[in-house]
């Protein structure tokens, strides 16, 4: 099979001497005529067919994540890496994009599935139409607020051809709007200004004032090593100056990185994952080794 330019040329490496390839919109003229019903006919069939195309792509995403899980790929490869790139032509960060794009999809029918007496609307039943939204859905908000940003996202949705249009730019608005009314609700935020939903999360959170005052009384203590160290008995004091400095902001990190930061972007709060150990929160430094698709960070 004849790889996509796309696998032969990553961005980085397309010569700069080579343009893009043509946008169909500046090769098709203004639309000047109508359609013969025959062609209009043609039309729809083809346009269904590309939209049953880009519906699949949570089954891609699913099959790379099983094969990935399972390393099925471990008789010919010796790592998922490998096998994407030889068996697919792809890169394995786009593999990873399919995987995403997946596991929101998964995230939406479940969450809609469980709340459908609740949200008899149709737009509860609007299936994420291809990867490029599911991935802007992802980016946009956490795990365990994609659902309701998809409701929200449809519900407001502009009607083109009848149908509902939901673009990934629709999304990404639909979600730093929530953001924006949860700031102003006075709700309970975490670090990150997210809104913190669970009890056991708020217990957490309400607190962080212990791990911040201990950091106070840290440095204080490391000022009164100075005062000491500048005083009338400072002469063996002075020789353990950087000791005492980097014993200090060693204990200043612990108790840092293990005060509340974030609310668990893996499970929302819902304390079932491994990621927080359960917790529904994290501290700072495990939260930012969290990759971004899935902090959903703008
Ligand atoms: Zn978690």
């Amino acid at each position: 099979m004849e790889s996509p330019c796309r696998a032969r040329f990553g961005d980085s490496e397309r010569p700069e001497s080579m343009s893009k390839p043509p946008n169909i919109n500046d090769l098709s003229p203004a639309p000047t005529s109508q359609l013969t019903p025959y062609e209009f006919h043609e039309l729809q069939t083809f346009e269904e067919a590309i939209e049953r195309g880009l519906k699949h792509f949570a089954a891609v995403g699913y099959a790379l994540r099983e094969i990935r899980d399972k390393r099925l790929y471990r008789a010919a490869y010796t790592n998922f890496e490998d096998y994407i790139e030889a068996r697919w032509q792809m890169h394995v960060s786009q593999a990873k994009q399919f995987i995403v794009a997946a596991e929101v999809e998964e995230e939406v029918t479940l969450k809609t599935a469980t709340n459908g007496s609740q949200n008899p609307a149709a737009e509860s039943e609007t299936p994420i139409p291809n990867e490029r939204v599911a991935r802007a859905l992802a980016s946009a908000a956490p795990k365990g607020e994609r659902a309701g940003v998809w409701q929200e996202a449809v519900k407001t949705a502009p009607v083109v051809h009848g149908k509902k249009k939901v673009t990934a730019a629709h999304v990404k608005e639909t979600a730093s709007k929530a953001r924006t009314q949860e700031r102003q609700s006075g709700k309970m935020l975490d670090k990150v200004g997210r809104a913190i939903t669970h009890d056991h999360v708020a217990v957490a959170f309400n607190a962080s004032g212990d791990f911040s005052s201990l950091m106070h009384e840290l440095s204080a203590l490391k000022g009164r090593f100075k005062s000491l160290m500048e005083g009338p008995a400072g002469h063996y004091a002075t020789r353990h100056r950087q000791e005492w400095d980097a014993g200090i902001s060693n204990l200043h990190s612990i108790v840092r990185f293990s005060a509340p930061y974030a609310v668990c972007p893996y499970c929302g709060g819902e304390r079932n994952c491994d990621s927080c150990k359960r917790s529904g929160w994290m501290p700072e430094e495990i939260y930012k080794a969290v990759p971004r698709d899935i902090r959903g960070e703008q």
